[in-house]
């Protein structure tokens, strides 16, 4: 039975319902069992357990330390391309919005991934929008064979596809894929992702398994925050990972947690997640998963982050720009709109700057962090921690 299956027989309602009207007490004894349900969960993300915010996070720090010692592993994103067929509300790469959009060669690519080596990052991200004419499976394949050269740890956060188009991927060197949900909500979905492929809620919920099957042996997923309620978002989540946890077994399973950012198109977010609930829910999460990596990205605040490194999170990227070509300025003289998959040249009052060049492409979406790589790895250091630029090598499965 897939996840969606599963998915549709929960009652998220109802454990949502549990949260809010949880007791003090049921959150004290959930918090101090060894193996949690999903009421469990509930109970830990609810008001209540908000009042146990002290306990619950000593206990997530000792368990994290346990699990994985005093290390932050570090990782950074490299966006491939900006084009996307697919009308996401809350995403700066819609393909409704006007903005200035590009797709990196393979070999721009690795000028990309070269600056980030030199930064010291050995774990890279490649991300993009999803257009099949502009990102194709084999020019995913090209990026991924020429950078495994030189990069140890490659992973994609790409548009869903079918097992069959994953394993290319992975036999050029890709060992993980992040796919986020956005929202469980189902109608919040339905009103987010107007047009495109990401339309299909189940295709889109199934992605984690099909990688799996293609061979991926990390995968990663999350909610995005900021559109339907957190706590059903988080509820889902886990039952989400709980499923892959079972089913996926071979997998290293990883969560994030990434609140909405302002981006192109100045969508507002429809609900709010405050700082002390995200801390909160991160502690849940350890709790709950006490095995799984816990994700953090620049999309917060260099004092929130450097708060939430003992308290549960094990992966954290760092200097991170949300466009192709942003660590090296790469792709700029190629810049375009695109209008129903047409490229549309930019007209004389686009080409701005000094060099009669646009400043770059478009982001995806601000960060919050901007500390270079290093100033991240030396607060990391002095919070006692570790930085870790580097942790898995293809050889260690050969
Ligand atoms: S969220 Fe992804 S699929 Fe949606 S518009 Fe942005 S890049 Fe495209």
């Amino acid at each position: 039975m897939s996840f969606f299956s599963e998915f549709n027989r929960l009652a998220f309602g109802a454990l949502v319902q549990r949260s809010l009207t949880a007791s003090t007490q049921a959150a004290r004894a959930s918090m101090d069992k060894t193996s949690l349900s999903l009421e469990d969960f509930a109970h830990l993300i609810s008001p209540a357990g908000a009042e146990l915010l002290e306990p619950l996070s000593r206990r997530s720090q000792r368990m994290t330390q346990q699990r994985f010692g005093k290390v932050i592993r570090l990782f950074a994103p490299l966006y491939l391309s900006n084009e996307c067929i697919n009308s996401c509300q809350y995403c700066g790469f819609s393909r409704d919005n006007l903005i200035l959009r590009v797709t990196l060669t393979p070999e721009e690519v690795r000028h990309e991934a070269r600056a980030l080596l030199k930064q010291g990052f050995r774990n890279i991200l490649l991300v993009s929008g999803e257009h099949p004419k502009f990102v194709s499976t084999d020019y995913m394949a090209r990026c991924v064979a020429l950078l495994h050269e030189e990069a140890p740890s490659i992973s994609l956060e790409v548009g869903p596809m079918e097992a069959d188009q994953y394993r290319p991927i992975v036999r050029a060197g890709a060992d993980g894929l992040v796919v986020y949900q956005e929202t469980y909500d189902r109608a919040i979905y339905a009103d987010m992702h107007t047009a495109g492929p990401k339309r299909n809620f189940e295709w889109r919920m199934e992605t984690p398994e099909r990688a799996y099957a293609a061979g991926f042996r990390r995968i990663g997923i999350g909610a995005l925050y900021g559109l339907g309620d957190w706590r059903l978002e988080a509820i889902s989540l886990a039952a989400h990972a709980a499923y892959l946890l079972r089913n996926c077994w071979k997998a290293q399973l990883t969560i994030s947690l990434p609140r909405l950012r302002p981006c192109a198109g100045q969508f507002q977010p429809l609900t709010h997640l405050s700082d002390r609930e995200l801390v909160q829910l991160v502690c849940a999460f350890r709790l709950m998963f006490p095995d799984v990596g816990l994700v953090l990205s620049t999309r917060e605040s260099p004092k929130l982050r450097n708060g939430l490194v003992p308290l549960g999170i094990t992966l954290m990227s760092a200097g991170s720009h949300t466009e192709p070509g942003g660590y090296t300025g790469a792709g700029k003289d190629k810049l375009h709109h695109t209008e129903r998959g047409r490229i549309v040249e930019l007209d004389a009052s686009e080409w701005a700057t000094a060099d009669k060049r646009p400043a770059g492409a478009t982001s995806q979406f601000q960060i919050a962090d901007e500390r270079p790589p290093h100033e991240v790895a030396d607060v990391i250091r002095q919070l006692g921690y570790e930085p870790v630029w580097k942790d898995w090598d293809a050889a260690l499965t050969a």
